[in-house]
């Protein structure tokens, strides 16, 4: 299935010549998805930002606790983005289920390399990709927080695993839900099928966008019941700025 797709994608290559997804003007750099330009226009996140969930901070300075860490603490250590959410990274993380996982990698693996954020993150044992529930996931046939994992982390295929952590609930999509009805939504939506693997372990979680946060702290959440020592989590871009 996988070899089929990138038959077609040579072909289609030959035929149609690679053009950035978003502005469409033909690439001078094969096995990229976006031109020079659009690069240059993604907002990468830096510092100041909450040490905590990463909310984005204006001005100058060090990183420090935003309000709401300092008030409700998350299951997770930290959470950190590349970007801030934006129509480029809308159509990155669209595209990226079509484009073929080689590009959409490289795409990706480019991207992270020139973030700041990741000075942070401890070397983890696991890399654990947010799961889809497995309805959702032969719907789609896909899972992109899975991609982004083997993008974020080229040389440590091996920690990435998705058999730990499951989504035993098909929660409805929670855009445009509060964050206290994500909360609800969400709740007792993931358990750890094997603890043993987790325990003492830390572990980065994987996901493409951080909304909320319900979604990845509820997943820390059970990872950290089932004994985990630490998680960080790792988002390639954060929508808006808040942290309700
Ligand atoms: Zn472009
Ligand atoms: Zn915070």
């Amino acid at each position: 299935m996988i070899h089929l797709q990138k038959v077609i994608a040579a072909c289609l290559n030959l035929i149609f010549p690679p053009a950035c997804l978003y502005c469409r003007k033909k690439l001078q750099e094969s096995g990229l998805l976006l031109c020079e330009d659009c690069f240059g226009r993604l907002e990468f996140i830096k510092k100041p930002l909450c040490s905590c969930c990463g909310k984005v901070f204006l001005g100058s300075g060090g990183n420090h606790l935003c309000g709401t860490c300092l008030q409700s603490p998350w299951f997770f250590h930290q959470a950190r983005s590349l970007f801030i959410y934006d129509k480029i990274i809308a159509r990155l993380i669209y595209d990226l289920k079509y484009a073929g996982e080689t590009t959409g990698l490289e795409t990706i693996q480019k991207l992270k390399n020139e973030s700041t954020v990741l000075s942070d993150f401890m070397t983890p044992d696991l890399i654990i990709p947010v799961p889809l529930h497995l309805q959702r996931l032969r719907k789609r046939g896909f899972n992109q927080a899975v991609l982004l994992a083997k993008a974020f982390f080229p040389n440590e295929k091996e920690k990435i695993r998705f058999d730990i952590l499951i989504r035993k609930t098909n929660t409805p999509y929670q855009t445009g839900l509060s964050g206290k009805e994500r909360r609800q939504n969400l709740k007792g939506a993931f358990f750890v099928k094997n603890p043993e693997a987790v325990a003492g372990k830390n572990i980065v979680l994987i996901d493409d966008v951080f909304t909320t946060g319900s979604t990845v702290n509820e997943c820390a959440k059970a990872l950290k019941q089932a004994g985990a020592e630490r998680i960080d989590v790792l988002t390639l871009c954060r929508a808006g700025n808040n942290n309700v």
